[in-house]
Order: C-alpha cells, then sequence, then structure tokens
C-alpha cells in the first residue's frame, strides 16, 4: 500500500504565500510517474492564524495556490484534523517562524512519526541568525562581523540607544545590515548607509523580533550551495544570484525577472570545493537533517569565502535554487523529494 503523505504548508509566518508555491512543486514531484505508485499525498493547510485544514479545504489552496482563511474558534485551535491520525509520514514545507524555526518539528516529533528535514534543534539553530553564528564561529567558518542586540536594549531607555549605536559604530564600518534574527526571504531587513538610518533600522527591525542582529556589509558575489542527507550529507553544485537591485531584498526575490539563476556558477574549481566544504560544515555545525541551502559570500578580488547563512527548508518551488541545484547535480525534482522522504524515515528510525 502507498504511503500518506501529509504535506504540511501555509504556516503563521511571513512566508506563507512561498510556502503554497513550494508545497505545489512538492505535490507535483510526488504525482510524477516515478512516485505516484509509491505515495499518496494528503495536504494540510496551516492557515495564517495558526489552524489546520486539511481534505477540501487544503486541497483548494494547493491546486489553486491562494492563501484561504476560514475563522476558526481558539477554543478548537489543537483539534487537529481527523486524517491527522492516517498520516504515514509529514513533509512540513514551511518557511519562516512557526514552521522552519523548530516549532512544528517539536510538534511532529511528539506525533511520532517521520518527518522531512532537521529536527527541533537544527531547525532552532539554522533560524536564528545569532545562534546559527555562534555555531558557525565555533566550526571555524569565516563570516562578517556583527554585533547581537536585543529588542529590550533597543526599546527600553532612549538613553541607552545611542550608547549601542555608538558601540556598533566602533567596532563595525558602513555600511551596515540590520535584521530581525528570526526571518527569512530578506523580511524586516535594511542595508544602511547613516547613524539615522541605522536607529531606523534598529526601531523597525525590532517590531519583528526580540532578537536583532547588526552586520557588517561586504561586496560580493552571491552563491549558494545546496546539502541532502543525514549524518553523510552530499553538497550540490554550486549556483549563483545576480540581480540590479541594491541588495537581495523581497522585491527581487519575488519579482518575476529581477533575480538571474546561473548554475553552475562560474567560480575557479577551488572555490567550489572549498564552498561545499563549508556548506557540509555548516549543516553539520547546527545539526541540520534531510536538507538545507547553505548562502555565501564570494569575495572575488581576494577569493575569499563568507558564509552567510542556512536556510533549513528553503524555498521548494520549480524555480527555486534548492531542486534546480540538485537537477544540475543530477537529481530531478521527483527522485529528490523521493530521497528526502527516505531520509526522514531512515533518521526516524535511527
Ligand atoms: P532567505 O530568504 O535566504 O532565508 P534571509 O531573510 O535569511 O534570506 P539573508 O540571507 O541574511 O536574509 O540576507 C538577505 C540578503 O541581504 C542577502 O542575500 C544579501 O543580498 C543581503 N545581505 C545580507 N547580509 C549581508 C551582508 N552582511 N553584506 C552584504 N549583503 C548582505
Ligand atoms: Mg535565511
Ligand atoms: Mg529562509
Ligand atoms: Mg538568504
Amino acid at each position: 500500500s502507498k504511503l500518506r503523505v501529509g504535506l504540511l504548508f501555509g504556516g503563521r509566518s511571513g512566508e506563507h504565500e512561498v510556502s503554497i508555491i513550494s508545497a505545489r512543486g512538492i505535490a507535483n514531484a510526488l504525482s510524477a510517474e516515478e512516485n505516484s505508485h509509491k505515495y499518496e499525498i494528503m495536504p494540510f493547510y496551516i492557515q495564517k492564524d495558526g489552524f489546520w485544514q486539511a481534505g477540501e479545504v487544503a486541497q483548494q489552496v494547493l491546486t489553486s495556490g491562494v492563501a484561504k482563511e476560514h475563522p476558526g474558534n481558539r477554543a478548537n485551535l489543537w483539534q487537529f484534523p481527523p486524517q491527522t491520525a492516517e498520516i504515514d509520514l509529514w513533509f512540513p514545507i514551511l518557511h519562516g517562524p512557526n514552521g522552519e524555526d523548530g516549532t512544528i518539528q517539536a510538534l511532529l516529533t511528539l506525533m511520532q512519526v517521520p518527518f522531512v528535514g532537521s529536527g527541533v534543534l537544527g531547525s532552532a539553530t539554522g533560524m536564528d541568525k545569532i545562534a546559527m553564528k555562534t555555531a558557525f564561529a565555533q566550526a571555524g567558518l569565516p563570516q562578517v562581523k556583527y554585533k547581537a542586540l536585543t529588542r529590550a536594549q533597543i526599546w527600553s531607555n532612549p538613553c541607552v540607544f545611542p550608547k549601542l549605536c555608538d558601540e556598533i559604530e566602533a567596532t563595525l564600518g558602513y555600511p551596515y545590515f540590520v535584521k530581525p534574527a528570526n526571518l527569512g526571504s530578506s523580511v524586516g531587513i535594511a542595508k544602511v548607509q547613516s547613524r539615522q538610518e541605522l536607529e531606523a533600522a534598529l526601531d523597525n527591525a525590532a517590531t519583528y523580533d526580540r532578537r536583532i542582529i547588526v552586520e557588517a556589509g561586504v561586496v560580493a558575489r552571491e552563491v549558494e550551495c545546496a546539502v541532502l542527507g543525514n549524518d553523510n550529507p552530499k553538497a550540490s553544485v554550486i549556483g549563483e544570484i545576480t540581480f540590479d537591485s541594491d541588495f537581495y531584498d523581497y522585491e527581487t526575490k519575488y519579482t518575476q525577472g529581477k533575480a538571474d539563476l546561473f548554475i553552475p556558477a562560474h567560480l575557479p574549481e577551488s572555490a567550489v570545493q572549498q564552498i561545499q566544504e563549508k556548506a557540509l560544515q555548516a549543516f553539520t555545525a547546527v545539526d541540520a537533517a534531510g536538507l538545507a541551502r547553505v548562502d555565501f559570500f564570494y569575495v572575488e578580488a581576494t577569493g575569499e569565502i563568507l558564509i552567510n547563512e542556512i536556510n533549513t527548508l528553503p524555498g521548494f518551488t520549480s524555480t527555486s535554487m534548492y531542486p534546480q541545484l540538485w537537477a544540475n547535480t543530477g537529481i530531478s525534482f521527483p527522485k529528490l523529494v523521493d530521497q528526502l522522504i527516505q531520509l526522514a524515515m531512515e533518521r526516524h528510525s535511527n
């Protein structure tokens, strides 16, 4: 009989819409001839308010690609759809908070059913840019200089705030990237060139997250590597992103034609090897499992390679970097989702 795969998408995050598109990509790949005899897809849609929908409502969102909201009663928030009990394996394809950060992974762990991707620790460490950078530093991975801050420091005392900004200016040179620590798709990120912009960006980032990071900006090419596996992960070929905008912001990421992907990236062979090696080290450093996309800065003039971040549930639409990197490494989209499911079962039984 077929394995019943619970495809979990949507989610209480700013990347809700992206998740729906990723889920469509995976549903397509699971319906491909080589997979359809093995797997039965059961869609589960998490609304923006956190309520779960299965059956027809979830299928409709998956088919149409359009978010839906059936206002739920808070008292029933923990009543999951009855189909939940029928799932053999979960495939969460949720991006950002409440999905990529270990929260859903904790729930699925408690359900005692295998699931695709990283567990609680890998997800949480990968999502929080401060914890992530601490793990990377411990693993000896080169990265930009940064300063970690909290919302409380930014908002509490009007006398403390200028000192905080002075401290940043004393340690890092402009421009800076100010980021909420636990987000994705560049939501809440600002590039700042002056004290005035720094103050505004810190205030804005604090509206998204309790934890904030300020990084030294680099001028570099942006390259990414896909990782697949559990304890013996493999690295893909390298991809490069190019764009005309100031940085790879939300609009550039999700507006058709604003960014181009080059796979494989034109890089010296030694750089390719170093990036692949660092991607695998990063994967292990945060305790990722199944899949991750690791993003780097390549400083062409010096050959320097700096790790930017890891994404434990990267974009998974048919045009996304992660599946395209594997397609170019010899693993088709349908084969990729099949392998991810096999890896989830392997990890569960260990
Ligand atoms: P994702 O959608 O990949 O999860 P994210 O929201 O986690 O993205 P980052 O990857 O940290 O955000 O940053 C988004 C973009 O901002 C980068 O791709 C790059 O264009 C720019 N950027 C971020 N940090 C720096 C930096 N320190 N120096 C130069 N550019 C940067
Ligand atoms: Mg990210
Ligand atoms: Mg992300
Ligand atoms: Mg990124």
